[in-house]
């Protein structure tokens, strides 16, 4: 069907010069999406650059894509497909065709069917690759038509997109190039110092044009040692503590009341539930000085334009979507929209406006999984029970919570796990049979940012890596194994490509398929409240929309307290490094990892910095050494996220320690409500290399 324009289209195979460059894009899971050249020796591909083609990425990139090559060619990589030969959570396989894996993987997703009905076979994704194409396209249909238990997909930002969604109907953001514009920023739950690093030379610029800078963060962030004012806030209570500048901006005359009548609905219910959240008590509860906490109050009021950056971290605990409600409300009580560089910045992802017609089958109405439930899932669920589980794009050993139960229910004899993946993940130790991925060189995607307001087609850079094959052909594979793909439906990478951009609304697919980038909506610099409007169907904010606040236990705003236990007092989190993107690139060698710890806190427990220790609770346990210093407040603890079971000396990563419960909005994982004690290892053994069964 699209013959012609398959030939402007490269598959890889025909001859390139000895040394060349090729121009894409990175689609991972990072807000900024950069323009990319790779130059390739010989077929080879030797390195990763940025270009100016993304104006706002700056020909610059990240020290975690620049060592992909090592990735794409390293010994982790998975060449061929396998089968397991050797007991579950060993690296123990051996070689098989594509065919038979297939043919396996087939067979056994029709026995488990007939056995126990379709819910049996659950599939598990997030956003290894993110680009467009990698996910939610042929894999979406094939387990819609198998009937498959549906998975939500609510690991990260699944809280956060629901207060979006509910109070602004997910509106654009404020653009980086806007935030020189500010004169006020407020950093929230975010570090763009190690996930999305384009943003921070827009705040530079803001503070050099006389900005004031506020960063809301437990750690001593490369920003908050920057920042004006550097809120060390515990994990958890930045509800409160947006609560008390809104009673603040309620109650001493600083609410835009023209706006909230005209544009919001709901600033009654709003400003009643944060009436009792004096400065004194959203500081107790918060560990910071109540003078602190009016100080920015008082910033926030009288600068224009205010800008805030809410992030993610704000998210991760039993309060995350109320508090980012709150964050999200601020701008719209303080009278702060309608101005360039006023307003707020949180994913771009909607911008586009866009869903995804382009799956080829409904929804069906089978069972949901909450992806932050999968030990759950494994180890209980019966009716039925979990027969086969199909993971890409995702490591569920150790991003999940509760690490120990998923760990124990891929061990289960009677699961049959597939692994679709480019490394050995430590999720694929535990695969029945594992199958090789390409990777984003490999072959197209088209990359959304969702900082920046872009969208961008990824071409291949290099041929394929040993037999690794991409998602469209594995899922189109299976979808004619088992009897579900339909007549004319797209085969293969080149051919779902074109029915994405054939879907795209517009000009969009058009302009994808003409010069590669499609020109964002707004021009990529929307004002908030003057060029775009909520997305909700009357255009206003809705600051307690009555859904949510039905979802909420004990409705909206309502602050559940602090989880910490005099056995347990201290809050660990888990934030993003440098190291990896989540846990991608987490087979690169790095240094291992290291436990962060206020001198205070370490005093106490007799620790020194490098002590080998163990960090637990009654979840389990991790093994590391600790640093020990004043760059994370007092009462809270952090281990990178993105660890591999290798990285700690037992094997477990922070995720073991973390509990399996739930956001009060969107089922949200709930990384930072874990409460741990830290104390000396006894006898730390040599290290031993961690991977392994449990
Ligand atoms: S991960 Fe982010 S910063 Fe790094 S290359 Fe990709 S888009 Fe750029």
């Amino acid at each position: 069907m699209h013959n012609a324009e398959c030939n402007r289209y490269p598959t890889m195979t025909h001859t390139f010069a000895p040394e060349h460059t090729v121009e894409t894009v990175c689609p991972l899971d990072c807000p900024d999406s950069c323009s990319l050249v790779a130059t390739v020796q010989d077929g080879k591909l030797t390195t990763l650059d940025g270009t100016h083609a993304n104006p706002v990425t700056g020909g610059y990139i990240c020290a975690k894509v620049r060592r992909f090559p090592e990735r794409v060619y390293g010994p982790d990589r998975i060449l061929y497909p396998m089968v397991r030969k050797g007991p579950k959570g060993l690296a123990s396989f051996e070689r098989t065709s594509w065919d038979e894996a297939l043919d396996l993987i087939a067979s056994r997703m029709r026995d488990a069917r007939a056995a126990f009905g379709g819910e049996s076979v659950l599939p598990y994704s997030y956003g290894g690759s993110n680009g467009l194409l990698t996910q939610d396209t042929s894999d979406a249909t094939l387990f819609r038509r198998f009937g498959a238990s549906r998975l939500t997909r609510t690991v990260c930002a699944a809280p956060s997109g629901a207060a979006n969604l509910g109070m602004y109907g997910k509106m654009p953001s404020v653009a980086y190039e806007d935030f020189p514009e500010a004169r006020l920023i407020i950093l929230w739950g975010a570090n763009p110092s190690a996930s999305g690093i384009h943003l921070v030379p827009f705040v530079r610029d803001a503070q050099r044009r006389g900005a004031s800078l506020v960063v809301v963060d437990p750690r001593v962030t490369p920003l908050a040692r920057l920042a004006d004012i550097h809120l060390a806030v515990r994990p958890g209570t930045d509800l409160p503590v947006a609560l008390a500048i809104h009673r603040f901006l309620f109650e001493e005359g600083h609410a835009d009341a023209a706006f909230l009548a005209q544009h919001t609905t709901g600033a009654d219910r709003l400003r009643a539930r944060a009436a009792a959240w004096t400065f004194e008590r959203a500081g107790a509860e918060a560990g910071v000085d109540p003078a602190l906490l009016r100080r920015v109050a008082e910033l926030y009021a009288t600068a224009s334009p205010a800008l805030i950056r809410c992030g993610w971290g704000q998210e991760r605990n039993r309060n995350g979507g109320s508090a980012t409600l709150a964050i999200l409300a601020l701008p719209a009580v303080g009278g702060k929209f309608g101005v360039r560089g006023g307003g707020y910045t949180m994913s771009n992802s909607a911008a586009w406006g866009f869903t995804r017609t382009w799956i080829g089958a409904d929804e069906p109405p089978t069972r949901v999984v909450n992806m932050n439930h999968l030990g759950r899932a494994l180890l209980e669920y019966s009716d039925p029970p979990v027969k086969v589980l199909f993971v890409y794009n995702s490591n569920a050993a150790v991003t999940s919570p509760d690490q120990q139960r998923v760990l124990q229910g891929l061990s289960r004899d009677d699961l049959f796990t597939v692994v679709f993946d480019q490394v050995l993940t430590d999720t694929a130790r535990y695969a029945d049979v594992v199958l090789p991925a390409t990777t984003f060189l490999e072959g197209y995607d088209i990359a959304r940012g969702y900082g920046p307001i872009s969208l961008r087609l990824a071409r291949p850079v290099i041929e394929a890596v040993g037999e690794a094959r991409s998602n469209a052909e594995v899922f189109g594979a299976l979808l004619r194994r088992l009897d579900l793909a339909g007549d004319g439906e797209p085969e293969g990478e080149l051919e779902e490509l074109f029915h994405v951009l054939d879907k795209l609304p517009g000009p969009i697919g058009a302009e994808l398929r003409e010069r590669g980038a499609a020109t964002p909506p707004h021009g990529g610099r929307p004002v908030q409240f003057e060029t775009v409007w909520p997305l909700t169907p009357d255009r206003k904010a809705h600051l307690c929309p009555a859904d949510l606040d039905g979802e909420a236990p004990g409705g909206l705003y309502h602050y559940r307290p602090d989880p910490g236990t005099p056995e347990f007092p201290l809050a660990l989190i888990s934030p993003s490094s440098e190291r990896t993107i989540s846990s991608t690139l987490g087979e690169l060698p790095r240094p291992e990892a290291r436990l962060l710890m206020h001198p205070d806190d370490a005093a106490a427990r007799g620790l020194h910095d490098a002590d080998a220790i163990r960090v637990f609770n009654t979840l389990g346990e991790v093994h590391c050494r600790v640093t020990v210093g004043p760059w994370i407040a007092r009462g809270t603890v952090s281990l990178p996220k993105g660890l591999w079971r290798r990285h700690t000396g037992n094997g477990f990563t922070g995720t073991a320690l973390v509990p399996d419960t739930l956001t009060d909005l969107g089922g949200g994982a709930c990384f930072n409500d874990a409460r741990v004690q830290v104390e000396k290892l006894p006898n730390p053994a040599a290290r031993e290399p961690a991977d392994g069964p449990v």
